[in-house]
């Protein structure tokens, strides 16, 4: 297919930029956006590549957000094509990176070339983030390059996440949950297995603080799901088939809303333990905050667009992972995650309908005109 959107995806796909690299795909992106007027400002941290890409002056401040790394490939045999060879088949445009988020940001480019050719003399600020590293820590990737900005008042952030789920446009993502993990060590004694004490064995203890775990349990609130605490990995062992382990650790992750915050999620939880009368001691640390855009400018643009060029009505959704989008929203900016579907995102064989990429470019470009008239 000889279309810009799809030419550009493949031409970023082919690039293997597996976090935290970027393999010279946002030098590529500076290339063409350039001579559109666009200044560019290079960000880069540590081992981590963040560009600044804006065309106008001042506020209000709109932009579009997204990363040009990619999470490994995993076994490139189970791939049916090679992972960083792009190849169309059936209407798909095949690779790592095909939705998240190589082909939104080739959407958001080509959005932005033509949306600067069209209205060269827009209000305000138009401009493009990108970093190498949303996949994997996230600490020098877009919070550092949003530290460095100006602090301006007026600033919407857009960005190109995956967020779709049976079609394209059914799906937004206006906040994301929060996350926490922690461990509790249950304290017994190591015993021979042929003399134990009752009440000693750390395992056998562990099922009563995971009763009590498992009942934690905090209803939907805000436009947020229900919130409750996940067992990801349990170790006790003490290596003998007669010695039982002095302690069993158990990890657990929770996601969680607005309410309760997470301060209250750990008073809770540290009551329900030591209700449980079981010796253990508790660690917890919380990785983000949840966040929530509330209905306004940003929303109904991206509604509109998605309305006119899909014929669906954009339902707003909290759930799955986090984003790089808390990083404006702790900004106190109004932040959306909005792209493809996101039904092969970290898989072998991830792959994205390229009408879905054509349309969503259009639904970029139709956002920004929005918002021009809106925010001007
Ligand atoms: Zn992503």
């Amino acid at each position: 297919m000889n279309n810009p959107v799809i030419e550009l995806a493949k031409t970023l796909i082919e690039r293997p930029s597996v976090t935290p690299l970027d393999e010279g795909c946002q030098t590529l992106i500076a290339e063409r956006l350039i001579p559109l007027g666009f200044s560019v400002t290079d960000y880069s941290h540590e081992a981590v590549t963040n560009t600044w890409y804006s065309h106008g002056e001042g506020e209000p401040v709109f932009v579009l957000a997204g990363h040009t790394d990619v999470v490994p490939a995993g076994d490139d045999k189970a791939w049916s094509t090679p992972p960083f060879e792009p190849h169309c088949i059936d209407g798909y445009l095949h690779g790592r990176g095909a939705c998240d988020m190589k082909g939104s940001v080739a959407a958001m480019v080509v959005a932005l070339e033509r949306f600067i050719s069209a209205y060269p003399n827009h209000p305000g600020t138009i401009a493009l983030a990108l970093t190498s590293d949303e996949e994997g820590d996230a600490i020098h990737g877009m919070r550092h390059l949003i530290e460095q900005l100006p602090t301006w008042e007026d600033v919407t952030i857009l960005t190109g996440e995956p967020t779709s789920s049976n079609a394209l446009g059914d799906t937004m993502k206006p906040g994301r949950r929060g996350s926490m993990h922690g461990t509790i060590t249950v304290h017994g004694k190591q015993m021979h297995a042929g003399y134990p004490e009752a009440n000693k064995n750390s395992i056998h203890l562990s099922a009563s603080i995971l009763e009590a775990l498992n009942t934690l349990n905090w209803p939907a609130s805000d436009g947020f799901q229900e919130t409750n605490i996940q067992c990801y990995a349990i170790h006790a062992d003490a290596g003998a088939t007669n010695v039982i382990p002095g302690e069993t650790i158990l990890h657990w992750n929770c996601r969680y809303g607005i309410t309760p915050t997470s301060d209250q999620l750990i008073a809770e939880i540290k009551q329900a333990l030591d209700n449980t009368g079981v010796p253990h001691s508790l660690a917890i640390s919380v990785s983000s905050n949840p966040f929530v855009t509330k209905e306004g400018a940003l929303s109904k643009a991206l509604a509109k667009a998605v309305e006119t060029h899909t014929g669906l009505r954009i339902n707003p959704s909290t759930t799955g992972g986090t984003s790089d989008s808390r990083f404006w929203a702790a900004k106190g900016c109004p932040v959306i995650d909005f792209g493809p579907l996101n039904t092969t995102i970290h898989q072998v064989n991830e792959k994205v309908l390229m009408d879905d990429l054509i349309t969503l470019s259009h639904i970029y470009e139709s956002t920004l005109q929005e918002l021009s008239k809106v925010l001007s």
